[in-house]
């Protein structure tokens, strides 16, 4: 069988690449490769962000309104298509149907947020600031701008950004993460179905040569980030240098925090979406419980433990299992060596998830891991593994735990199980973290609010979506 080589997404269709680079895009379930993705060199980059250029002061003069019913019917397409783009995403990135379905539902929330868009796009207006003089303020379109995103959410986060963006009028160059490109193809595809004028909405597939230089573009006025800490570092500080507005979301490492009087039953139940969900390849998943007192901690661990070990692990088009494969073989390699690593550091593997059986085949499977009796000082704690490895950190105060959470230099989502209404709402409002759960474990705020962390989950000043999207 052939393997086809994608495209870029140009003027309103699918345009063969002029690099010679390409990465493989794999089906995780299997580990063969199914397509090629071509690494734009700078010919291709060029193309792509001219035809943004030439078709961006057109988008912008329309009125909002106009805007509007294309986002409307852009809407009604991606509906009409979730299941296909949820398909889609499980073939390349891995995580089981029902999970895509919603990655996709929750990218259409932020579309239709922006379908209000003439109201929110509404200025200020003072009347008579002076004699005979009123004074009023206006939203304007910046022209060109990027967003460059990470494999885990290839729908959804996308989505995020050009919900926004397109409705106030800009031209928009996608580059995708260079895992699972099949996905953001399709959502420029149906931009144009649903009337979005052709280079309103590029994709450039690429890799680093193609972010650098969208980075320091003069045509690129604005830059969208999400990704993990280092290039998020590196987004921010040289679009920043280089004049453009700039949101760079990073990684995380999101605690639980348990206190002694929560319900086990619940905890137990949460953490394991949270942790496992999407085998942990979520930016808000919970990859630390802090767990206050030797009992209770006792009494998760032997709650957790059966169900971890007893997690379905397979293809995740096939039945409904628990959790898919990982995204690569070299990320399964990775996660596992981290397991490795936190055993060497002295922490119980209670289950371990490099025995699975799945764990040695074909695909990038890796089953669950629970590490217990996990410290501070080990590196299992302090980095993110991004993986199906949930750690428990034992302490003896609910303020011992608040610190940990507060000293820790990731800050995207925290959660609190407790009953007390007092405990969580003294938590809420002192710990040092972007978005909080109170017995909600994963914390991720409706298109109408906006999501961003602290410290060195998110840098630069606006958060994605919500008001704060439509203001960036
Ligand atoms: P990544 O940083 O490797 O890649 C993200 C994007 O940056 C991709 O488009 C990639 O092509 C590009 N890129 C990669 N290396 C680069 C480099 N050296 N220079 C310039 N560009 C580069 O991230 P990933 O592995 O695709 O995604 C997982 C990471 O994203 C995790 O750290 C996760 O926590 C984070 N994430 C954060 C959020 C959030 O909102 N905070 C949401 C989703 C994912």
């Amino acid at each position: 069988m052939s393997i086809p080589t994608l495209t870029h997404f140009v003027g309103g269709a699918r345009l063969a690449a002029h690099t010679a680079r390409t990465a493989p895009v794999f089906d995780p379930a299997t580990g063969e490769v199914t397509a090629q993705v071509p690494l734009a060199d700078a010919t291709d980059i060029r193309c792509v962000i001219d035809d943004a250029a030439a078709a961006a002061p057109a988008w912008g003069q329309r009125s909002a309104v106009d805007r509007a019913h294309v986002l409307f019917r852009y809407r009604e397409l991606l509906l009409a298509h979730q299941d296909e783009l949820a398909a889609c995403i499980s073939r390349e990135h891995g995580k089981v149907f029902d999970d895509a379905r919603s990655e996709v539902r929750r990218g259409i929330d932020v579309v239709e947020f922006a379908c209000g868009i003439p109201h929110l796009m509404k200025g200020e207006f003072s009347d008579g600031v002076s004699r005979g003089i009123d004074m009023h303020s206006m939203r304007q379109p910046l022209g060109v701008v990027a967003g460059i995103t990470p494999f885990n959410f290839p729908a959804m986060v996308p989505l995020w950004m050009l919900g926004p963006a397109l409705a106030t009028g800009n031209a928009v160059v996608l580059k995708p993460s260079e895992r699972d490109p099949g996905t953001p193809l399709r959502l420029a595809e149906l931009w144009v179905e649903a009337g979005g004028p052709p280079g309103t909405f590029n994709v450039l597939n690429g890799d680093k040569e193609a972010v650098d230089a969208l980075l320091v573009d003069p045509v690129v006025q604005a830059v969208s980030f999400v990704g993990s800490t280092p290039v998020a570092q590196h987004v921010h500080t040289t679009a920043a240098a280089h004049g453009k507005r700039v949101q760079a979301m990073g990684g995380a490492k999101n605690h639980c925090v348990v206190l002694p009087d929560a319900d086990l039953a619940q905890v137990a139940n949460a953490l394991m979406g949270a942790a496992y969900g999407s085998a942990g390849e979520r930016c808000m998943a919970i990859s630390v419980a802090v767990v206050v007192g030797e009992a209770s901690a006792d009494a998760l661990v032997a709650a957790l433990a059966p169900r971890v070990a007893a997690l379905e692990v397979g293809p995740p088009t096939v039945g409904r299992p628990d959790m898919g494969p990982l995204v690569t073989g070299t990320h399964r390699a990775r996660v596992a060596e981290y397991i490795g690593i936190g055993e060497s550091e002295g922490a119980a593997v209670v289950v371990d998830g490099r025995t699975h059986p799945r764990a040695s085949g074909p695909g990038f499977f890796l089953g669950g891991t629970l590490l217990d009796r996990v410290t501070p000082a080990m590196r299992v704690y302090q980095e993110e593994i991004f993986g199906p490895v949930l750690c428990v950190v034992r302490v003896a105060s609910a303020d011992e735990a608040l610190a940990l959470c507060d000293a820790h230099r990731f800050g995207n989502g925290v959660a609190i199980f407790t009953r007390s209404g007092g405990a969580a709402q003294d938590f809420a409002h002192r710990v040092r973290c972007g978005m909080v759960g109170i017995n909600v474990a994963i914390p991720v705020p409706l298109a109408f609010h906006s999501f961003g962390g602290w410290k060195d989950s998110a840098f630069a000043d606006h958060n994605q979506y919500g008001m704060e999207g439509v203001r960036f």
